[in-house]
């Protein structure tokens, strides 16, 4: 595999002052707890202004490398958080360790309570029909008090972008999840966010398929001992291409460019 991290203007501006951003192979990723996430989000929803969080794992750093426009893209996210274990023990690698991780799953159920908590409306994009809709009835079963502003599978090819953000504008959320995989779904959302008037928005992956109960999550135990992959090739063995990009390709990387300067530096 090419490798191949150029300098690019892409201009890194983390969402608070003072916020620390490492970089594993050029992707920056913000090192903050789980709750420093929450009050970050809830600071930029209040801000009415755009902002764009990123889950950033294994699979979208080796994907940065030779896409150029998702690194850009990741470069200029707002926020960036370590979803997956293969991050933090790389992080710890290159004496860059994180505190803390926040996956997308994860992510969306602290979204769904703060939402509750605020009165902040959330939209969910993406997903096999019938999945966002399932998913935002557990989350409302879970918080009565969630204001679903809209669900829609839709897709993520550009021609359905203006009846997407049409759509989206007219319900008026303050957070807009959007789960069409990756790379497409951050592509998707750094090209529409301007004209969403949506404070926040986020790619998650695969979570409405977890949280509707489509897909079984790894338990716990599994999760913790950075074995989820292994779960997932089990389960999923249709994933085998995916899960070398995670696993082993993604820690070769590290091993053999990651020290190197220009890979610990942020475009
Ligand atoms: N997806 C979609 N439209 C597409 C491609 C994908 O709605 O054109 C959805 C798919 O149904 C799944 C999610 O995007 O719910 C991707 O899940 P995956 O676990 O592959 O995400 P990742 O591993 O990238 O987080």
């Amino acid at each position: 595999m090419m490798v191949a991290v150029e300098p690019t203007n892409a201009h890194v501006e983390p969402m608070t002052a003072g916020q620390r951003r490492i970089a594993i192979l050029g992707v920056g990723i913000d090192d903050l707890t789980e709750r420093e996430v929450l009050a970050r989000l809830d600071a930029a929803i209040r801000s009415r202004r755009p902002h764009h969080l990123v889950t950033v794992n294994p699979e979208f750093v080796v994907e940065a490398q030779v896409n150029p426009d998702f690194r850009t893209m990741l470069a200029r996210a707002d926020l960036a958080t370590a979803d997956g274990f293969g991050i933090l023990l790389a992080a710890r690698y290159l004496g860059t360790p994180l505190r803390g991780r926040v996956t997308g799953v994860d992510l969306t159920w602290q979204l769904a309570r703060l939402c509750a908590d605020r009165g902040y409306r959330i939209f969910l994009l993406g997903a096999a029909p019938g999945v966002a809709e399932a998913a935002a009835a557990v989350l409302q079963a879970r918080y009565p008090q969630l204001v679903i502003a809209g669900t829609y599978a839709g897709s993520p090819q550009p021609r359905h972008e203006p009846f997407l953000r049409q759509l989206i504008r007219a319900t008026h959320p303050d957070v807009l999840l959007v789960a069409y995989g990756h790379p497409q779904q951050d592509l998707w959302i750094a090209r529409n966010q301007s004209s969403l008037q949506v404070p926040l928005a986020a790619g998650v992956g695969g979570t409405f398929d977890y949280i509707s109960g489509r897909v079984p999550r790894a338990p716990a135990a599994i999760r913790r001992m950075g074995m989820e992959w292994a779960y997932r090739l089990i389960r999923q063995p249709q994933r085998w291409r995916r899960i070398i990009n995670a696993v082993p390709r993604f820690a070769w990387l590290v091993l053999r460019y990651g020290r190197q300067p220009a890979y610990q530096t942020l475009p």
